[in-house]
């Protein structure tokens, strides 16, 4: 199955129950002894925290990842690096330099699948990937397809929060208009508060999100998950002092992924998270409702 069949398939998945039952879902990574939230999905444990690696928020997202391979808990994981400017590619590694490497949110929703479906048919059974909600969602579905041909497939997500990402040029070409910046050129993106935020030379400028809508891709308005429902573990910034992560334990991987990482902890507002989730919500039941 290609990459671009699998998102445009997406789209009609998102209005549905993601699994075909409720029992294929607790299978796969549900725990006993966790609690349910509408807007937060089905989670163990919430925290906010940040580590010793200096990344988009606390850099969690990226010492799971060392972590994981550190003990052993998958072989290869795949994270998206950047490549020429702020284009991105997703590459598969076990090498702790490359996964430092790709830390840093890319506003893009770069093709992951594929790279996971070669490294199935190249023999690799225990596999982590870092994505957003609807990569997420995708690899689950392939992870149950796959599990009848191979049943010792084990998959280990680090979940991104997303609200939405961008389509490069459409991105580039706004923010050359509205504030005279080369996309391609800044050193770091962030969306705070309604802003994204581009740093050049150590300066930050920033453009309202609200302003950026055409450069949207398509479908991020009709998506309902912001927290990353079906992942391991979830991370994102909302909900935390900045330079801090929201982290979201879903399920034993999760947990193990998380066990031993060194972080100082900050103090998590969940009703922030919350807010933006329905938000989202909102935005995709307005949405539906004008396509009608
Ligand atoms: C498109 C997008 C939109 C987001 N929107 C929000 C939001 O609205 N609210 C919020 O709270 N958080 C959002 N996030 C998550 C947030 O920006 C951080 O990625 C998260 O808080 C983790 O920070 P960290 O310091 O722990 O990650 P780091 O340690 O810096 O690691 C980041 C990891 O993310 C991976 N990555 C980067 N870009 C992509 C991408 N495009 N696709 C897949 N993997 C990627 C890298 O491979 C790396 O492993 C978004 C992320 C993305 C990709
Ligand atoms: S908003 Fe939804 S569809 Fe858009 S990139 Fe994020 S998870 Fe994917």
């Amino acid at each position: 199955m290609s990459q671009i069949q699998l998102d445009k398939g997406l789209l009609a998945v998102y209005h549905k129950t993601l699994f075909t039952t409720s029992a294929s879902y607790d299978v796969l990574f549900k725990q006993d002894n966790s609690m349910n939230d509408e807007n937060l999905g089905d989670y163990c444990q919430i925290l906010s925290a940040k580590s010793s690696i200096s990344g988009q928020d606390g850099g969690v997202a990226t010492s799971l990842l060392l972590s994981g391979v550190q003990k052993g808990l998958f072989e290869v994981v795949i994270v998206v690096q950047r490549t020429e400017g702020y284009h991105a590619k997703a590459v598969a590694t076990s090498n702790i330099f490359e996964i430092i490497q790709a830390r840093g949110t890319k506003y893009l929703r770069v093709p992951i699948l594929g790279l996971l479906n070669d490294l199935v048919a190249k023999g690799k059974r225990k596999i982590a990937i870092v994505g957003s909600p609807c990569q997420v969602q995708a690899a689950r579905k392939i992870q149950q397809k796959m599990l009848t041909a191979y049943p010792d497939l084990q998959l280990a997500i680090v979940g991104l929060f997303c609200f939405e990402a961008f389509d490069h040029e459409k991105l580039k070409d706004a923010l050359q208009k509205q504030i005279g910046r080369d996309l391609d050129k800044v050193e770091k993106t962030q969306i705070h508060k309604g802003k994204f935020i581009v740093t050049f030379e150590g300066k930050e400028s920033y453009i309202k999100v609200h302003d950026l809508y055409a450069a949207q891709e398509n479908g991020c308005s009709l998506c309902k998950d912001l927290t990353n429902k079906f992942a391991d573990i979830s991370v994102g910034s909302v909900g935390s002092p900045a330079g801090y992560s929201t982290v979201i334990v879903r399920s034993e991987i999760g947990q193990k992924l998380l066990d031993g990482v060194d972080l100082v902890k900050g103090e998590v507002n969940k009703d922030e998270i919350i807010k933006l989730a329905l938000i989202k919500t909102c935005r995709a039941a307005d949405t539906l409702a004008a396509i009608g």
